[in-house]
């Protein structure tokens, strides 16, 4: 054959995943953390890495992980699953959950993934749009799943990229009025201080979402981890890759889950650079940004010079990558137009990204 036969007819149209990188002084695309792991976190690290028998199969469950998380959130292991990535397990819950026939609720605008997820699982993707200022529209969501047809949702809290976190008292009043399974994505949880892990024991249907990726400063490894009852991590197993975390991240995730207690300093010092960001775009002329509980803030240009804001913001996304600062571009995306978001890094890249944008204003 000089000719292959079509793919599945769902991936019509699909566009891979692409993050944008591009390397920059200052990269704030990613909502990675800025500085690596504790140098002493490292050094354990690498002495755990030393031990592992690399010619071996991992622990397929990464039950030495899973016990370490259950018993920090007072659970059991069978209520705790590891996968590849947060990422990895969105994709298992949409496989679990989703799937011809069935629907996910969507609440955009929001992360991206779980929409892709749910077309390559050929699931039926309904739509309930926040409102003009980002907050969740909670009676439109609660009238919608009450038709009953609804499989799964994900409420992402603090939601990526709007930044705030969804009310407690909402995800309770949605875990009452549904058995669909409400999965709540607690990426930045860490920012936040808030996580809605006290509803869990009142309410099978509840999975809670954490990575290692964002506050744990673990991106390049690949870990994140469902919190949740027993018979939905089982149902989940089911369709998870077998030996999807490897034995060098399982290591390196123990070392860094027991040792966590060290990276509050970091997540402390996001907190309060966050402020100081937030407070300074707010003081610009031309530029609105959004209260984030996470660990970047997403902000909205003005039209300038007689330019729409879709076209000042991807203006404003040019100058400040010739400037050596990576932002993450919005400026055209459904709800977000004239929308950057930055993520907080050190306090000199954060001083880069407004000094920068300074200079943009006073140019446009
Ligand atoms: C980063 C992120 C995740 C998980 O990322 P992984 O690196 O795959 O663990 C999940 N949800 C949201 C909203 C995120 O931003």
């Amino acid at each position: 054959m000089d000719t292959v036969r079509a793919a599945a007819p769902q991936l019509a149209g699909l566009v891979p995943y692409d993050p944008k990188y591009l390397p920059a002084e200052a990269l704030l695309s990613a909502n990675e953390s800025p500085t690596d792991i504790p140098p002493a976190v490292r050094e354990q690290v690498r002495a755990a890495l030393a031990q592992l028998e690399l010619n071996r199969y991992p622990d397929p469950l990464a039950n030495g992980l899973r016990d370490a998380i259950a018993a920090a959130n007072g659970l059991r292991r069978e209520q705790v699953l590891v996968g590849n990535g947060g990422d990895e397990l969105l994709f298992d819950l949409a496989l679990a959950w989703g799937g011809p026939g069935r629907a996910f609720l969507n609440l955009p605008p929001t992360f991206s993934v779980y929409a892709a997820n749910a077309r390559l699982t050929g699931t039926r993707v309904v739509d309930v749009a926040r409102t003009a200022g980002y907050a969740i529209d909670e009676e439109a969501v609660l009238a919608r799943v009450a038709r009953g047809d609804i499989d799964f949702v994900v409420v992402t809290s603090p939601n990526n990229p709007t930044g705030s976190c969804a009310p407690l008292g909402f995800i309770e009043r949605l875990l009452q009025a549904t058995d669909a399974l409400v999965v709540v994505d607690e990426a930045y949880c860490e920012f936040a201080g808030a996580t809605a892990l006290p509803l869990l024991e009142a309410h099978e249907n509840l999975a809670l979402l954490r990575t290692f990726s964002k506050a744990y400063a673990l991106a390049g490894v690949r870990l994140g981890y469902i919190l949740a009852h027993e018979g939905v991590v089982s149902e989940l197993a089911k369709v998870r890759q077998p030996y999807s975390v490897d034995a060098v991240s399982q290591a390196i995730g123990r070392v860094v889950f027991e040792n966590r207690a060290a990276f509050q300093p970091a997540i402390d010092a996001i907190v309060a650079e966050r402020g100081r960001v937030t407070a300074a775009l707010a003081a610009m002329d031309g530029v609105g940004p959004y209260p984030s509980d996470a660990n970047w803030v997403l902000f909205r240009l003005e039209g300038a010079g007689g330019a729409t804001a879709a076209a000042t913001a991807a203006a404003a996304w040019e100058y400040l990558y010739d400037q050596g600062v990576l932002v993450r571009d919005f400026s055209s995306a459904f709800m977000l137009e004239g929308c950057l978001r930055a993520t907080i890094g050190t306090s000199e890249q954060n001083d880069a990204l407004l000094a920068a944008l300074e200079r943009f204003l006073e140019s446009a």
